[in-house]
């Protein structure tokens, strides 16, 4: 297997997205690859596992965990980096202004939100301080999670990965990045220096990208995430659609 990151040509990459924009049909859910109604059981199962989870102590802050949506044959994943508090209350993954970003940006490279799977890489949402339970979820800021708390949680989004078998996964920020990078042996920088790159694990891509949430008060990131998803597009009229 042959592992390898790239920037698309700056050429190239202008003829693919003319291309995509062009000839964009997205058939992003096939009956191909897994055996989904076994996929869909076990996901099930393993959103069943974290709902119960108390293997780190985000157990005990939050108010729902969040195990991730999306269909269980999608060929797109986004991996962001934990719940944050309107995620946390409502047990869904980017459903905050984050998450409206998100969906902006899907349907500008025309991809419906429900057909690619959303999730994080822990389930529960990291917060500040030792604020008393009761006020957490109003009062507390969110932080990046632990490597205790990372080691902790991962096993649920590898066997998610493992069942859903996705042609593409983006990676959303840092955390997300850097996790999934070295999952599949490929050398992990930082964000400002990855996004955008196409990595290659075997016939796996990906792409990392910011997370949603920077961007959402630098008009100057919401451009890079616009030229990454256009990217993306690129990409994804070469491997789901070739
Ligand atoms: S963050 Fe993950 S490991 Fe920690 S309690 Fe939640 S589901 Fe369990």
């Amino acid at each position: 297997m042959r592992y390898r990151c790239s920037h698309l040509a700056d050429s190239l990459e202008c003829l693919l997205l003319e291309r995509a924009f062009c000839s964009y049909s997205i058939k992003m859910a096939g009956p191909q690859g897994n055996n989904m109604p076994n996929s869909e059981q076990e996901l099930r199962r393993i959103a069943g596992e974290i709902e119960a989870c108390t293997r780190c102590p985000l157990s005990r802050t939050r108010t729902r965990p969040v195990p991730g949506e999306g269909p269980p044959n999608a060929q797109v994943m986004f991996v962001g980096e934990g719940p944050g508090r309107n995620e946390d209350i409502e047990g869904r993954p980017f459903v905050g202004r984050a998450g409206d970003l998100l969906n902006e940006l899907l349907a500008s490279i025309r991809l419906n939100r429900e057909s690619v799977y959303v999730t994080n890489i822990v389930k529960c949402r990291p917060i500040t301080a030792s604020q008393p339970v009761e006020r957490q979820s109003h009062e507390a800021k969110d932080r990046r999670p632990t490597s205790e708390e990372i080691d902790a949680c991962t096993p649920y989004l590898e066997r998610q990965i493992d069942l859903i078998q996705p042609k593409v996964i983006c990676t959303l920020g840092d955390t997300a990045t850097r996790f999934i990078l070295e999952r599949y042996k490929l050398k992990a920088g930082n964000i400002s220096k990855m996004h955008g790159r196409i990595c290659s694990a075997g016939n796996l891509k990906i792409v990392p990208m910011y997370h949603p949430a920077a961007a959402l008060y630098t008009a100057q990131l919401k451009a890079t995430m616009q030229r990454d998803f256009r990217k993306l597009a690129g990409l994804l009229e070469q491997t789901t659609l070739g």
